[in-house]
């Protein structure tokens, strides 16, 4: 609660309040038994409050023993319950070797395949169908990115990479890198040795580089598809398409088509018309409108599914990219999507994770503010000793000065420090703290830091009518211009006596005169 803060701090219950409108932009009005929930809160009022205290995460009493809400995807499926399913291939290779004129070759494919005859939308997937009745879905990426996107979190959605190597250019550096990246993740590689059309090209000279780095295509006798092409005049397409349907007959590809719907989560945006969308691919299960998916830190209650083409369609059986719409939050690329069995459901799987995100940003919040604290506590003892030898100073007011205070309030001084080292701040700072006459007039450091005095600092003096010490420091003309204009008075100092005494008239200064 505020109070707790405030005790702990040692800190006026209403200098808390004040951090609080400084920390808290939200507008929330706090009383002193209101709980502070937002981790970054209490670690701005720390800080502006120029409190030497460690924030850390206490093992949560009530999360405790909580039972794990989150959605789970189902186990394997039964062998009876398999189909086969069409393979999900990505396109990779060095640059320029036609992963992208390959990609539109083959979508361009796609849509004379389409009775809608439109232009196919990139969705991030699309589907291209087969005479032979088969279908092969590509990934609309091309290269790496597509690639490892698909691999989050372990769930790797690509079957066949289709590893495109120009037939003039030969194995190049990203070339190497893709069979890497393919082995890496156990994916199997198709080559498509591309622009056959040149004159003069030698596709052989292209196998045998391959086969230098481990890939060693049938024509050389070894286990891997390569299928001579021309992306820009279209030619043999259809020979690299049965390729990749043979490869994925070799790989038994199969999923289950009913059950829960399993899925991840391939592109997801606002469009300007439709509103929140996102293109899941669909692993297992078969996606329906009406379905409640869960996707990260999103859900949604499927409202319409489209195909590439713009069409409206019923269902997406494994395999299948499809755009969702009815998105209540917008999952993000990459996240895998489970189907729930309720809305009701839904908000409870977000409702944990959002609590596991808050957990986990806590934790690596107090992480960071610890190894801070640990630093700033080492320098402080250094600069101790050090202080030590150098002699010590008293922080007391002078006696009683002929000044009337009109104001009822109890008099205040507020002040920021700002030195060019850590040893130097906190050595102000073991002064300051050796001030002991709170009772007449209190004084509050209200922030510390090391470095020049900046714009942030301005707007926590303003907020705290506090004069700013710099020590050692330059305040920027720029910020020294703004501090006139606000009527915020920086004194800077080059000897730690002359600061402190400086601090001792302000404080004399606002003793009130006794009757
Ligand atoms: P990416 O960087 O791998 O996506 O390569 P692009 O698809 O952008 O192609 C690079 C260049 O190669 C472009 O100028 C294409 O027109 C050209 N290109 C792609 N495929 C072929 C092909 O089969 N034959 C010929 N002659 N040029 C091609």
């Amino acid at each position: 609660t505020v109070q707790d803060v405030a005790d702990v701090l040692k800190k006026d219950i209403d200098h808390v309040f004040k951090v609080l409108n400084f920390a808290d932009k939200t507008g929330m009005t706090y009383t002193k038994d209101t709980v502070i929930h937002n981790p970054q809160v209490v670690r701005d009022i720390v800080k502006i409050s120029g409190c030497r205290f460690k924030l850390v995460a206490r093992p949560d009493a009530e999360m405790k023993d909580e039972e794990n809400k989150d959605a789970v995807p189902a186990p394997p499926a039964a062998e009876e319950a398999l189909r086969p399913r069409p393979p999900v291939v990505c396109v990779m290779g060095h640059v320029d070797h036609g992963k992208t004129t390959l990609l539109d070759a083959l979508r361009d494919t796609a849509v004379v395949e389409t009775e809608f005859g439109g232009i196919t939308q990139h969705i991030g997937a699309f589907e291209v169908k087969l005479p032979s009745g088969g279908k092969v879905t590509f990934l609309d990426t091309p290269g790496h990115a597509a690639f490892t996107s698909m691999r989050s979190r372990g769930a790797h959605s690509t079957d066949i990479v289709v590893l495109v190597v120009a037939a003039d250019d030969g194995v190049m550096e990203q070339t190497l890198e893709s069979i890497r990246m393919a082995r890496e993740a156990n994916v199997p590689i198709l080559v498509a040795i591309n622009k056959i059309d040149k004159p003069g090209v030698n596709v052989e000279r292209v196998l045998r580089g391959l086969a230098q780095h481990g890939v060693v295509c049938e024509q050389a006798g070894g286990e891997v598809q390569a299928v001579p092409v021309s992306a820009l005049r279209r030619r043999n397409l259809d020979a690299l398409l049965e390729a990749l349907t043979l490869q994925a007959q070799l790989m038994q590809l199969r999923a289950d088509p009913a059950g829960q719907v399993e899925g991840v989560v391939i592109e997801a945006l606002v469009d300007p018309r439709t509103g929140k969308q996102a293109t899941v691919l669909v692993r297992r299960g078969t996606l329906r409108r009406g379905c409640t998916l869960v996707a990260g830190a999103g859900w949604a209650k499927v409202r319409i599914l489209r195909s590439a083409e713009g069409a409206s369609i019923e269902e997406a059986p494994p395999s299948c990219p499809v755009v969702v719409l009815g998105w209540r939050e917008l999952p993000a690329a990459g996240d895998l999507v489970l189907e729930v069995a309720s809305e009701k459901r839904a908000a409870e799987v977000m409702r944990w994770r959002a609590a596991q995100r808050m957990k986990e940003k806590q934790q690596s919040d107090s992480e960071v503010i610890e190894a801070k604290m640990s630093e700033h506590q080492q320098r402080y003892r250094a600069m101790l000793s050090r202080k030590r030898a150098m002699g010590r100073y008293k922080l007391k007011p002078e006696g009683p000065r002929e000044k009337m205070i009109k104001e009822d309030t109890h008099p205040a001084l507020n002040v920021i420090v700002k030195g060019d080292v850590d040893g130097s701040v906190e050595a102000i700072l073991d002064i300051l703290d050796t001030y002991d006459d709170h009772e007449r007039v209190r004084l509050d450091l209200v922030h510390f830091g090391v470095g020049q005095v900046t714009p942030n600092d301005l707007e926590i003096a303003e907020a705290f009518n506090a004069i700013i010490y710099a020590f050692n420091v330059e305040c920027p003309p720029a910020v020294a211009a703004d501090a006139k204009d606000l009527n915020i008075s920086v004194r800077k100092h080059n000897v730690i006596y002359r600061l402190v005494d400086d601090v001792k008239q302000e404080i004399t200064a606002r003793i009130p005169v006794t009757q």
